[in-house]
């Protein structure tokens, strides 16, 4: 099985977290998001564990809230003494509405809109991650305005290259996020920082991209930052205390994807990062990490029920189900891969080469291509492995498709923490007087 919180059960069916998956299928209907709280939490753990072990006390494990936002997942995080990442005044609020402490909030974003910059700034989060000057400069004026200072980090580009698709692919120079180090816009923006009244910079952010399997990169991009930590300390005589790595650490959607564990990858980069800093006699920064799919992504399934079948002969096979892109774009956008699987007979053999389809009015709207699949007809079940995380953030009401419900399952119950909409739902800020 592809994630520790999946089994066959005595049934021949697929249990997530110990549960049976047709029958929550049954309670719930689908199309349907199944998470493991247990799992999240002990990912979480893991993380926090590994950042103790390798680097001390001085880190924060934030959650990239893109990854999943609910204000159920907060109330995990909370509990779990870890950070969050937001990247929007909607993932701000919903932190802000669960009750997370705001003092452990990083905001990103390559284009925040004055609302949301208030909004922060109101609700007091622990640091803007400026992207860019514009940015910069409406934040030094809302906070002068208001007599305070804003503690910043900046987003940096470092020039290093991730080993993934184009599309998630955030480091190099030619990316929307951040400013660069190579053409040195990075120094420049953190000298003219320095000069404002309104902010004070505390801290360097990068993030590299997602779906990493390779520890190289995020071992050269602990060290590059560092070094640029000691340029700014040479340059301009500023300490920054500090570092945010960002996220990025695969998850495994097929077989052939191949995370290393969470204490391996941890080890790797803080211990390129102390020997730099030992080289550079630079003092130990406060590192911040911010995972997103690594902790969620390997916790939750998406489950459908069959419809047609269409079988083209010498052509292919489409199997279309009872959602698509509008709760899983990611094979539209990327070309995601998935393991798919039929829960109620996880005993046969996956005998047929199939494309798993969507229902939405678009040719692209595929789960994937040439998926081996176990036979199945309508009003079967399939279920697609490691979705969930990023799934249900990126859903839409695309053909007015309800939005599809997410079930958390935890120590043999299940409970509800996202209703499915309904037609009310869609309509209920369409005008039509
Ligand atoms: N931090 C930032 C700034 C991001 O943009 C992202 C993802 O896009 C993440 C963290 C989390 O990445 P991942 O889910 O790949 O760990």
């Amino acid at each position: 099985m592809l994630s520790p919180c999946l089994s066959i059960n005595k049934d021949g069916h697929l249990a997530i977290g110990g549960m049976d998956v047709p029958a929550l299928a049954r309670e719930y209907k689908t199309p349907l998001y199944i998470m493991d709280e247990d799992y999240i939490r002990a990912n979480c753990r893991e993380y926090r564990a590994a950042m103790k072990k390798h680097y001390g006390d001085n880190f924060l494990v934030c959650y990239a809230s893109k990854a999943f936002c609910t204000q159920y997942i907060y109330r995990i995080l909370d509990d779990e003494q870890m950070g969050a990442d937001v990247v929007s005044g909607g993932e701000l609020y919903t932190a802000h509405k669960a009750g997370f402490p705001m003092d452990r909030i990083y905001f990103h974003g390559n284009n925040k809109t004055e609302d949301e910059i208030k909004l922060g700034l109101s609700l007091g989060i622990r640091r803007f991650v400026v992207d860019n000057l514009e940015e910069l400069e409406l934040i030094n004026e809302l906070s002068t305005k208001n007599g305070k200072i804003t503690d910043i980090s900046f987003r940096i580009k470092p020039g290093v290259d991730a080993h993934t698709h184009d599309f998630i692919k955030t480091g190099n120079i030619d990316s929307k996020f951040g400013v660069a180090l190579e053409n040195g816009e990075a120094m420049e923006i953190i000298e003219i920082a320095s000069k404002m009244t309104g902010v004070r910079v505390v801290g360097l952010h990068c993030h590299i991209g997602s779906q990493i399997f390779d520890n190289e990169p995020f071992e050269h991009t602990a060290e590059v930052m560092m070094e640029f930590l000691n340029c700014v300390r040479e340059k301009l005589g500023i300490t920054i205390t500090e570092l945010n790595l960002g996220g990025g650490f695969g998850v495994s959607y097929v077989e052939s994807d191949d995370p290393k564990t969470i204490d391996t990858t941890v080890k790797l980069f803080t211990d390129a990062l102390r020997a730099k800093a030992g080289k550079l006699s630079f003092p130990l920064p406060f590192l911040v990490i911010e995972p997103g799919r690594s902790l969620v992504g390997n916790a939750g399934i998406t489950v459908y029920t069959v419809g047609s079948v269409k079988e083209i002969k010498d052509v292919r096979t489409y199997v279309s189900i009872d959602g698509g892109m509008t709760d899983n774009p990611r094979f539209a956008l990327y070309q995601a891969e998935y393991t798919i699987c039929a829960p109620e007979k996880m005993n046969e053999e996956k005998s047929e080469c199939i494309t798993l389809a969507g229902r939405s009015c678009e040719s692209g709207d595929l789960i994937g291509k040439d998926l081996m699949l176990q036979k199945v007809s309508r009003g079967d079940l399939v279920a697609v492995f490691t979705t969930g995380a990023y799934n249900y953030s990126m859903s839409s009401n695309y053909n007015r498709v309800p939005r599809a419900p997410v079930v958390m399952v935890s120590k043999g119950e299940s409970k509800l923490i996202v209703r499915r909409e309904t037609y009310e739902d869609i309509l209920k800020n369409d005008i039509c007087e």
